[in-house]
C-alpha cells in the first residue's frame, strides 16, 4: 500500500508530504511548505504549529485555525526498576492509552524483540541525533486501540471491551513522545505493535501510521524494525503481507496447539481458526534470512502440557519462526495463572528438541505493570469473563 493508496486522512497530523500539498496549493500557500510541515512533526516531532518557528505567521495561524494540533500527550511517566518506562498518553478527547520503552537486553538470544539478519541497518537510520556507537537500544510498545474487542482471557486490555479506534496520529504520536522521553544515551531501535488493542482490527491506521514512521522525510524507520502483533485476523495477516511485501516483520499469538483449547483463550479462534491462522502464517513472505515469530503465553493447566508441546512442534513444522514463550503475567481476576517455573522449562525443552528455536520472555517492567497483557484501561469498571476449566 503506498501513500497514495490509502482513504483520506482523518487528521492534518497524518498527512502524507502528497495530502500537504494538496491542501496548501487550496489554501494558496507554495507547495515546498509540505515538507517543511511534515519535518517539523515527524523529524523534530513538533506538532503545535506556533512552534513551527520558519513558517511565516500567517501560516501557522491556518494549521492551527485548521486543527492541527499535538493529538495527544504524556500525562504520566512510571520508571521500573530494570530501566523499562511506561508512559500514560492521554489523547484530546481525555481517553488514555499507555506505551512501554522497554532497553534491549545486551544478551543477544534473550532479545525477543530483535527481528533476525538485521545487523547491517543499525546506524543511524532515523537521523536521531541521540545515536551514538554503545547507545542503549530502546523498544517502544505501542498501543493501537483504546481498550480491544477480542477478549483474551488472559489479558487486561480486552478486558472492557473496545472502548474506540486509534487514528494513525494518535498511534504516531505515541512513538513521536516515546522518543521525546528518551535520555541523550539511548536510541529508539524499533516499534512493536503489542499495546493495548488487536493492530490489525484497525487496520487502515495502521499501514498509514507504519507508512508515516517509515517515511524517508520522517523518522526513515525501517520496515524490519516494526513489528505487528496479532491475535491473527486471516484477512488482515494477507492484507499486510500484500501491502508492505513482507516487510513488516510479523508475530502471531497462537497460544494454543489445538483449535477447542485457543478458543477457549482467544474467542477470536472462532472465526480464524487455529489451522487457518497457520495457513496465513505459512503464506507470509517472510523476507530470505529473517523470521516469523509465534507468541506462546504458558497458562497453568490449559496449554502447558507436554502433549502441547509435541503437537505445537507438529503444526509449526518447516516454518522460518522463532517461538516466545510468555509465562503469563498476572491479571487480577482472570483466575489464571502462569505454569511452575520446572513446567515452563520442560516446556521449551520440548520445543527445542523439536529443533524449533524458542526463547523464554524475560519479564519486564513487572513492578509498574507494564509487561504483556497488563496494559489496562484506567477507571474501567473490571468485566472479567470467568473461563470453564475443564
Ligand atoms: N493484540 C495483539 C497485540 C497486543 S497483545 C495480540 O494479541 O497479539 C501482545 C502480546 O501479549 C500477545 O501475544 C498477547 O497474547 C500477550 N499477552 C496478553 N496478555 C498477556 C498476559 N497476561 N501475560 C502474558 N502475555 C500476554
Ligand atoms: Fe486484544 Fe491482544 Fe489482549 Fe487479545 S491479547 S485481548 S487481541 S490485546
Amino acid at each position: 500500500m503506498q501513500p497514495s493508496d490509502f482513504p483520506p486522512p482523518t487528521s492534518l497530523a497524518e498527512q502524507f508530504p502528497p495530502e500537504w500539498e494538496r491542501l496548501l496549493s487550496d489554501w494558496g500557500e507554495p507547495r515546498y511548505r509540505a515538507l517543511q510541515i511534515f519535518r517539523w512533526i515527524y523529524q523534530r516531532g513538533v506538532q503545535n504549529p506556533a512552534q513551527m518557528t520558519d513558517l511565516p505567521k500567517r501560516l501557522r495561524d491556518k494549521l492551527t485555525d485548521g486543527g492541527l494540533a499535538a493529538p495527544a500527550h504524556v500525562a504520566q511517566v512510571q520508571a521500573s526498576a530494570d530501566g523499562t518506562k511506561k508512559l500514560l498518553i492521554e489523547l484530546a478527547d481525555g481517553k488514555q492509552v499507555e506505551t512501554v520503552l522497554i532497553p534491549r537486553g545486551s544478551v543477544a538470544e534473550d532479545d525477543i524483540f530483535s527481528p533476525d539478519g538485521d545487523a547491517d541497518d543499525a546506524q543511524g537510520e532515523y537521523g536521531d541525533p541521540a545515536y551514538a556507537a554503545g547507545a542503549q537500544e530502546i523498544t517502544q510498545c505501542v498501543s493501537s486501540q483504546v481498550g480491544c474487542a477480542m477478549g483474551c482471557a488472559f489479558c487486561a486490555s480486552g478486558i472492557a471491551g473496545l472502548k474506540r479506534q486509534m487514528n494513525a496520529s494518535e498511534i504516531v504520536s505515541q512513538v513521536l513522545l516515546g522518543r521525546a522521553a528518551l535520555d541523550a544515551s539511548s536510541r529508539l531501535a524499533g516499534v512493536v505493535f503489542m499495546g493495548m488493542g488487536e493492530p490489525l482490527h484497525n487496520y487502515n491506521a495502521l499501514a498509514r501510521t507504519i507508512r508515516l514512521l517509515s517515511h524517508p522525510e520522517g523518522m526513515g524507520m525501517s520496515l524490519r524494525r516494526i513489528t505487528v502483533s496479532t491475535s491473527g485476523l486471516v484477512p488482515e495477516i494477507d492484507r499486510l503481507a500484500k501491502d508492505f511485501g513482507g516487510q513488516v516483520q510479523l508475530a502471531v499469538s497462537v497460544h494454543a496447539a489445538d483449535t477447542d483449547t485457543r478458543t477457549k483463550l482467544m474467542p477470536v479462534n472462532k472465526k480464524h481458526p487455529l489451522s487457518e491462522v497457520i495457513a496465513a502464517i505459512r503464506r507470509y513472505p517472510v523476507p530470505r534470512r529473517r523470521r516469523l515469530t509465534i507468541e506462546y503465553t504458558l497458562v497453568r493447566g490449559l496449554n502447558d502440557s507436554e502433549q502441547s508441546a509435541r503437537t505445537l512442534a507438529r503444526i509449526l513444522r518447516g516454518l522460518r519462526a522463532k517461538v516466545n514463550l510468555i509465562p503469563m503475567n498476572p491479571v487480577e481476576g482472570t483466575g489464571l495463572a502462569a505454569p511452575d517455573e520446572p513446567v515452563v522449562e520442560r516446556f521449551q525443552e520440548i520445543l527445542r528438541d523439536e529443533g524449533l528455536d524458542t526463547f523464554l520472555r524475560r519479564r519486564r517492567g513487572d513492578d509498574i505493570a507494564a509487561a504483556c497483557g497488563q496494559l489496562a484501561l484506567r477507571g474501567e469498571a473490571r468485566k472479567v469473563r470467568t473461563l470453564p476449566l475443564v
